[in-house]
């Protein structure tokens, strides 16, 4: 078989990865994010894929508006500073957004060669205007990188049509797949910003350069090792993605969301997140506002306390890959009726009806 990298020849049985799955999995991807780029198959979890984006945009002399609306963000312009890149960072609180408006007078004010943002924030419960910052983008002539690993799946990624020049994703949120391999989208114009700095790493484990997709009928200079299991239940979870159909996916993701948000009402509960139109389809956070009776250690099924910095600040209820389900998020709205020692009954009803609603 042809195969990427070369077998063992143990007596494991094991395989490697064949050219052909690996052109599966880029074709498959390609169709999810709708672009006619195969994307880079990143060996490791997306926090690497987005690390290596960093090691070769960023070099001295290059100016880049970071956008901060949670914790990945600041990673982010943490990672472009290590590699020389002179980082403007737009920040906002994080129970909130960022404004395109906010963004157009920062892209005014820096005159950056790069804009990037993290596109949906599961642990803040908030989503960026992602499809209204890269037409702004464009018309300034920016290269935009958004990491959008919590928006795949949950809402609208569409890369060409958006432009989108370096996107970042994962299937381990709302895709229902695993975490140990995951995707870089990078447009012709992207490349050519790896390809134009003399920092961008080659031989790393942080090289897109090494990972970029061979033409069809060409070979990979130094085939990558992708971890195969990996990438065999990838290809597994988006056959069951595009067999469902990614719309079905999405809306389901916005039924969780918007029946959870019907629940908390009930129980009085006031939502992290200020702006409710810009709500992440794959969390819901709640406001604990000092409540001691929501100060949990550890989660509780999908209710889960704040990470970090936003611990003793908000719940998260982690409504996405097969619990983006009116099952899961019953359970969760009972949960907190139980914490808040309320009867659950209307809150459910209440659920149950935005769910139904929806179908
Ligand atoms: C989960 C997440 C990541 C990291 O994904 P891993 O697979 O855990 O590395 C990065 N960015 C965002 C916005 C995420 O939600």
């Amino acid at each position: 078989m042809d195969t990427l990298q070369s077998s063992n020849g143990g007596s494991s049985g094991f395989v490697p990865l064949s050219r052909t799955e690996y052109d599966t999995l880029t074709t498959q991807l390609a169709k999810l994010l709708h672009t006619e780029y195969p994307p880079v198959i990143v060996p490791g979890e997306a926090i690497l894929g987005i690390e290596a984006i960093a090691a070769g945009i960023a070099a001295p002399g290059r100016r880049f508006l970071n956008v901060v609306t949670g914790p990945y963000g600041t990673l982010f312009g943490e990672w472009l500073e290590r590699g020389g890149a002179d980082v403007e960072e737009l920040r906002v609180p994080f129970d909130e957004v960022v404004t395109v408006e906010a963004v157009e007078e920062a892209i005014k004010r820096t005159s950056p060669d790069a804009i990037s943002f993290v596109h949906a924030e599961v642990i803040t419960g908030g989503s960026n205007p992602a499809g209204e910052i890269l037409e702004l983008a464009r018309r300034h002539d920016l290269i935009t990188v958004s990491d959008s690993v919590s928006a795949v799946g949950g809402e609208a990624l569409r890369i060409d049509e958006w432009s989108a020049d370096l996107v970042a994703i994962g299937a381990q949120k709302a895709l229902g797949g695993p975490n140990g391999v995951s995707a870089v989208a990078v447009s012709p114009r992207g490349w050519a910003f790896i390809e134009s700095n003399a920092r961008a790493p080659r031989s790393s484990i942080l090289s897109l350069l090494d990972l970029k997709p061979p033409r069809a009928g060409e070979a990979f200079r130094v085939p990558p090792y992708i971890p195969t299991l990996e990438a065999r239940a990838l290809i597994a979870a988006l056959e069951a993605v595009e067999a469902q159909g990614l719309e079905q996916v999405i809306r389901r993701h916005e039924r969780a969301a918007e029946s959870a948000a019907a629940g908390l009402r009930v129980l009085g509960l006031e939502g992290w997140q200020r702006n409710s139109d810009r709500r992440s389809t794959l969390t819901t956070t709640v406001r604990i506002g000092g409540e001691p009776r929501l100060l949990i250690k550890q989660p509780i099924g999908i209710v889960a306390p704040g990470d970090g910095e936003l611990n003793g600040q908000l719940l998260r209820l982690n409504h996405f890959g097969a619990n983006a389900s009116q099952a899961a998020v019953e359970t969760a709205i009972s949960t907190l009726a139980g914490l808040l020692e309320l009867d659950a009954a209307q809150a459910l009803e209440a659920v149950r009806s935005v769910w139904e609603k929806r179908s």
